[in-house]
């Protein structure tokens, strides 16, 4: 085992520990001093002597407003020579941007430096308290190059002992897909051991707008709709350009159903009804009480809190599979601090990695097999959490799985301007809202498909569309969306805009009104019935009043408005598997041992994801896989 360089680290060593390593030059003409600095075991020491002084900060409490998954307000208080609190006034969502607003205050606290890892899983909202902590120092007069230095300050770790573990069922991967399995092979008896590269599960999952379409077939719901499995199956198949494996899309909606009916049965909780999720095709989603995905994972806790036959393990990335025989026994992974954890499974190993979002490298490789989209380059954001990054797509093809579809990636035309994630988005259900481009005017049938949407959005100038709706969803003000925001506070913060008239709304998104006027009474007139053609606008749009005759227009002010951007949502290509989630070689033969689930896989959603099809896919085939996988021997 190595040793921690230091023994020890905390504020006090660090103080102690220094001299060495680093000193920054700060102001001139005050008594020199050395700064605090340490050096990650393993990672090459900070080299160069800087010195430092007295009164490196002007004593004071300092205030940055920034965005992470959401607005953070961050306050940092200084005296001349430390900082001394940190406090982050935040709407991060329980599980996804909070561990960071608990752990990187702390630790740059515990170091007196910026150095500070970002919390993976919660890459935007560390990255927004750093970028905080950083402007409240500038305020505190530190220059940039000051600045940089402090990032130099890093803790020093210890390097942990290589190790071996075994389980009945190993999945790699705790979003969605992988936690169903989990649990299911612990239903089935199992000892599971989960390997997740961050710090949480949650994976996509819990960043998604948390919408699960199933249909119900023969309920109230399902007659009132109109809807059916063959309903829910065609819709899929054709949105997808009939390019998803038939078999595997029956599985889906058959499976959905009962998916939901499992979750509830975990003590899951849903709302009443169902909606049209954006690019939906139909009033089929079901949406958790808990905001976003979080009421997947709140289930899948309180599970693990009373079985204790599933080990989470946790920072810890898979790297490559075990092969013995042609059979996969395992996966061997990196540990947080470097070291080697083998993980051996005596039935099956589940791969739930998710897709490639966030791969850039990727993104531009596999698109251009289609080349659908204009560009999926780094000016193109992802909606996707910052470890969605191919690995299990690149483990598996390097033991000869087959990839099917990998050009047949998704955008949403929802992502916020700066970050590219859903939050800030203020649209309920489709039927609630239309989008405007920059000159004022509808484009494109906002009740279509994804990919339609978003390729015309692409069309538009600067690439940019507002969400326009008003107040029928909205009534109060404090009324959240599907990310646990309010409009009162997105408004408050500039991400979304509110006017009691549409000319003052025009105004503010800097549009022509008359344009937005002419498009909205246009829009009027198709939602309440259409002209003698029916209720079909010349974009082809069919969903204009939902269920409950709520949404019939948009009528009564206040106005909304709300920017958006293309961004990279869903990568449907993957590794190819059979009804059993059992993953296929490039030769059409089955890997033994080998399961996966999810969004690495490819080939069920074809062309065009349904909205709200997502999280079905990730319950659906994570239990087959983790049903499967508990099956499986040698
Ligand atoms: P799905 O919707 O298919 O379940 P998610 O994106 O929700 O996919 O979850 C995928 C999970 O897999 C994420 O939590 C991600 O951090 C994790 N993951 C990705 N690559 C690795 C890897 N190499 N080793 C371990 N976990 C990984």
């Amino acid at each position: 085992m190595k040793k921690n360089l230091f023994g020890r680290t905390g504020k006090r060593f660090m103080a102690l520990g220094l001299t060495a390593m680093l000193t920054v030059s700060l102001f001139a003409g005050c008594t020199k001093k050395t700064v605090p600095s340490n050096s990650q075991s393993g990672a090459e020491p900070t080299t160069g002597v800087v010195t430092t002084e007295e009164g490196k900060y002007t004593a004071g409490t300092y205030t940055a407003t920034v965005t992470g998954m959401h607005e953070m307000t961050v306050t940092v208080t200084v005296s001349e020579t430390e900082i001394l609190d940190i406090k982050v006034d935040h709407q991060e969502t329980p599980g996804v941007g909070e561990p960071a607003v608990e752990s990187i205050p702390a630790e740059i606290l515990d170091i007196q430096g910026l150095g500070v890892d970002t919390v993976s899983g919660a890459t935007l909202t560390s990255n927004g308290i750093l970028e905080g902590v950083k402007e409240c120092l500038k305020q505190a007069g530190l220059s940039d190059e000051e600045i940089e230095n402090l990032a130099k300050i890093k803790k020093a770790v210890e390097e942990e002992e290589d190790q071996e573990l075994t389980a009945d069922v190993v999945v790699i991967g705790a979003g969605g897909a992988g936690m169903a399995a989990a649990v299911t092979a612990s239903q089935a008896g199992k000892k599971v051991i989960v390997i997740e590269k961050t710090g949480k599960m949650g994976g996509n999952t819990i960043l998604s707008g948390g919408a699960l379409n199933a249909v119900d077939e023969g309920s109230e719901t399902a007659l009132a709709n109109k809807d059916s499995v063959e309903n829910h199956f065609n819709q899929t198949f054709e949105g997808g350009d009939k390019e998803g494996d038939s078999v595997l899309v029956h599985s889906l909606v058959e499976n959905a159903w009962s998916g939901v009916e499992w979750l509830k049965s975990l003590g899951m909780e849903f709302n009443d009804g169902v909606f049209t999720v954006t690019g939906g095709m139909w009033p089929r989603a079901h949406k958790p009480v808990e905001p976003e995905g979080t009421g997947f994972f709140k289930t899948y806790q309180e599970y693990l809190n009373t079985h204790s036959e599933i080990t989470m393990v946790y920072n810890t990335t898979a790297k490559e599979f075990v092969v013995e025989n042609g059979v996969v026994t395992g996966v061997v992974c990196t540990g947080k601090t470097g070291n080697t954890i083998t993980v051996k499974a005596s039935n099956g190993v589940v791969l739930a990695t998710g897709g490639f979002g966030q791969n850039i490298e990727m993104r531009i490789k596999y698109n251009d097999i289609t080349k659908k989209w204009p560009t999926l380059d780094e000016s193109i954001p992802s909606t996707n959490t910052s470890g969605i990054t191919g690995d299990g797509i690149i483990m598996a093809e390097a033991i000869g799985a087959n990839l099917v579809q990998m050009g047949n990636i998704q955008l949403l035309p929802l992502g916020d301007p700066k970050t590219g994630s859903l939050s800030g988005n203020i649209e309920h259900a489709v039927e609630s809202r239309i989008f405007v481009n920059l000159e004022g005017n509808r484009f494109v049938n906002e009740g279509g498909r994804r990919d339609e949407m978003t390729l015309a959005l692409f069309e538009q100038p600067e690439t940019k569309m507002y969400i326009v709706m008003d107040s029928d969803t909205y009534k109060e003000g404090n009324e959240l969306n599907n990310f646990g925001e309010s409009i009162a506070d997105l408004v408050a913060a500039g991400r979304a805009l509110k006017a009691d008239t549409l000319e003052e709304l025009a105004a503010l998104m800097g549009v022509p009104a008359k344009n937005l006027l002419e498009t909205v009474e246009n829009y009027n007139r198709y939602c309440k019935g259409g002209d003698a053609e029916g209720q079909t606008d010349e974009f082809g749009r069919i969903l204009f009043t939902d269920t409950d005759g709520v949404n019939n227009g948009i009528n009564n002010g206040p106005f909304y408005a709300a920017l958006r951007v293309p961004t990279v949502h869903h990568t449907m290509g993957g590794v190819q598997i059979n009804e059993q989630a059992q993953v296929m070689d490039t030769n059409g033969n089955v890997i033994p041992g080998l399961f996966a689930a999810g969004e690495v896989t490819g080939g069920i959603h074809g062309s065009n994801r349904l909205g709200g099809n997502a999280l079905t896919d990730t319950v659906v085939f994570g239990r087959i896989a983790g049903t499967s996988a508990s099956e499986f021997t040698k």
